[in-house]
């Protein structure tokens, strides 16, 4: 079953996919985590990316699908939940080439700009595994005990805000497309995080209950 999350920088698809990772048939991947993993181990491509990364622009979607398809290696999961996969629309079709088609899309929404971009700027990262924490009233991983980190592309609210107009000018047509295909089930990310976990579990139950 491949799940795909959808929604604007901040609205809580990271946190989400780590709790729902907490179930082991889950699999979740970033393309923000399997970037930032890039760049911190300084590979070619990592190099290569970090400038435009770090700018607060995206890389090219042939790339970013290049580093999903070598995450996944043939390894499978009953539940793969994906996140930053399509960015856009137009991307379906590669994203397709990688994973297959898609059984669920969740669009976690309604959360104003004005709160995603106070949580942009409040939040922190863990830089082993890029679990993000909002509330800063911690400074450790509980899992890693690694220092949180804030990311770089989250330093200025200028880079916030590009990143934001891309999300408005993709989030019609991904909508679009995956509310065609009767894929789509939209999320109000207003809601408490336990919430949201447990109406997605619902969802995952419908679509073949995960293991735990
Ligand atoms: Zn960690």
């Amino acid at each position: 079953v491949v799940v795909l999350l959808i929604g604007q920088q901040g609205v809580g698809k990271s946190t989400l996919g780590h709790a729902l990772q907490e179930l082991r048939s889950v699999r979740y991947v970033s393309g923000g985590a399997l970037i930032r993993r890039e760049i911190a181990a300084e590979t070619e491509i990592g190099l290569r990316i970090r400038d435009p990364i770090n700018a607060g622009e995206r890389i090219p979607p042939e790339l970013m699908y290049e580093l999903l398809g070598r995450e996944l290696d043939g390894r499978t999961t009953e539940h793969l939940v994906l996140d930053g996969f399509p960015l856009e629309a137009r991307e379906h079709g590669e994203m397709i080439a990688v994973v297959g088609e898609p059984d669920a899309v969740l669009l976690l929404d309604g959360v104003p700009t004005d709160e995603l971009v106070q949580r942009i700027e409040r939040r922190l990262e863990c830089p082993k595994c890029y679990r993000t924490f909002v509330d800063r009233e911690q400074d450790r991983c509980p899992d890693c005990d690694a220092a949180l980190e804030g990311r770089p592309e989250d330093a200025d609210l200028e880079k916030i805000q590009r990143r934001h107009r891309r999300w408005v000018g993709a989030r019609e047509g991904l909508i679009g497309l995956y509310d065609g295909i009767g894929i789509l089930t939209r999320i109000d990310a207003r809601r408490p995080p336990d919430e949201v976990r447990s109406l997605v579990l619902s969802r995952f139950e419908e679509l073949g209950k995960p293991r735990r």
